[in-house]
């Protein structure tokens, strides 16, 4: 048997029957996007399938979905399996590029349960999105979970607002539906989840 190096990330079967049913009209404001995307992070509670996160890749002015995604570090065996990340990942392969800002797409958005971890910030960074719009608070998800978001730098909202040309602004949305946010990770909390931060002695 040849080796195989290759790389492979399954999100959740679930994951289909949720973007099947939910109203894909009902995407058209930043709220519905983040109850769509509130929605998947309790399921992946639910289904025990994953970490309370989720995150999803909308094209910013239509509301087009163009990838749904949640947190499966778990399940996956792999430390860099946040939602955001995925989200970035699906997206950039399926649209078949490394830059979600690429000159032939439309403006994409990412919207995430929460915010985003010292590595998500990166990814952010360098994933060609142009907007952020977050639920919870790193703040929420420390108190209410105990997982860890890394140390971000003080300053990261105008970090992303004002970076340096050509790199194109990425304009931030906090506290959006920030309570159904943390009711997911209530009940994440209140499920047993387990609250995983490699690398901890815990
Ligand atoms: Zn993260």
């Amino acid at each position: 048997m040849t080796a195989s190096y290759q790389v492979m990330l399954q999100l959740p079967g679930w994951l289909h029957d949720c973007v099947r049913e939910w109203d894909s009209t009902a995407l058209s404001t930043r709220e519905q996007r983040m109850a769509f995307v509130i929605e998947l992070s309790r399921r992946n509670v639910l289904h025990k399938t994953g970490g309370p996160f989720a995150a999803a890749v909308f094209e910013r002015g239509s509301g087009r979905l163009i990838a749904p995604a949640v947190n499966i570090v778990v399940p996956s065996n792999t430390s860099v399996a946040h939602a955001e990340t995925m989200a970035f990942m699906l997206a950039q392969q399926r649209l078949k590029t490394f830059d979600l800002g690429a000159p032939h797409l439309p403006a994409m958005e990412l919207v995430a349960s929460s915010q985003p971890c010292i590595q998500c910030f990166g990814n952010t960074w360098w994933s060609g999105v142009q907007a952020l719009t977050i639920g919870a608070r790193a703040e929420d998800v420390e108190e209410i979970t105990s997982f860890r978001e890394g140390p971000l730098p003080g300053n990261w909202v105008e970090l992303l607002e004002n970076r340096p040309a050509p790199l194109k602004p990425i304009t931030v949305t906090r506290d959006l539906l920030r309570d159904q946010a943390c009711a997911v990770l209530s009940l994440y909390r209140d499920s047993g989840g387990l609250v995983y931060n490699a690398g901890s002695e815990s």
